[in-house]
């Protein structure tokens, strides 16, 4: 069996025990593929073994990539990463899912550059639930109102929240943050939102998320090995 095949094997394994831990029904969590930075051969790898989520970062990278894949017509592209307003197209006509909303003026771009023939993009507003200056995403206050606003949208459908949790802290404070995205997403429930997804747990935080709520976990080294290179700019 190929290594890639393994470690797939191995994350859905943990991806359901990490279910059974919390006393979640199985298969409530749904494993997005992070493959940013990997080759179209590796997705392509990824898919045989039965994966059809897959997420993205780098709109450049991923839009060769979902040329590379046109032939997987039941791959659900995932974008995980800041949309520049000059990128908002291919998003707005290749993309499944967007976890990143945290503008309204990008929303609008992407709302009025979507296919009609196409279903609404399902998007996540991303809140900086570790309030770092580095992170992307709103300050946790301000992720009701937004998605008030990106609600109405027409080619858009607001489906829940995502964030990056904190790295190198303990896990006391990781479900701190996690429970604090939990709570969000009942608050937008309260405002009339009907959102249900909860993106969050990268590789080295799943299990936690999983126990907070997550809906969604998305995780990449743990199925593609390590990335060699960094984040490249999307202006480089
Ligand atoms: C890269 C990335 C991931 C996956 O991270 P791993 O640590 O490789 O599992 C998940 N979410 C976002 C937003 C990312 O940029």
């Amino acid at each position: 069996m190929s290594v890639l095949k393994r470690n797939y094997q191995t994350v859905c394994a943990a991806v359901r025990q990490a279910e059974a831990a919390a006393g979640r029904e199985e298969d409530s969590v749904r494993l997005i593929a992070v493959s940013k930075t990997f080759p179209a051969e590796d997705i392509r790898e990824v898919y045989a073994a039965g994966q059809r989520d897959f997420g993205e970062n780098y709109i450049q990278e991923w839009y060769g990539k979902t040329e590379a894949l046109a032939d997987l017509p039941d791959i659900v592209w995932h974008v995980i990463g800041d949309v520049q307003s000059n990128k908002t197209k291919f998003v707005a006509e290749r993309a499944h899912w967007l976890h990143t909303v945290s503008r309204l003026k990008t929303a609008q771009r992407i709302s009025a550059q979507r296919p009609s023939a196409m279903p609404p993009l399902q998007v996540c507003i991303e809140v900086n639930i570790a309030a770092e200056s580095a992170k992307h995403g709103v300050v946790p206050e301000e992720a009701v109102g937004l998605a008030k606003e990106v609600a109405k949208l027409p080619n858009i459908q607001v489906r829940g929240l995502m964030c990056v949790a904190a790295a190198e802290v303990g896990e006391a404070e990781l479900a701190r943050q996690f429970g604090r995205m939990k709570s969000l997403l009942a608050d937008l429930n309260a405002a009339g939102i009907e959102a249900d997804v909860l993106s969050m747990g990268m590789s080295a935080d799943m299990s936690t998320a999983v126990r907070c709520g997550a809906t969604h976990v998305r995780i990449g080294s743990a199925i593609f090995g390590n990335r060699t290179y960094g984040e490249p700019s999307e202006t480089a």
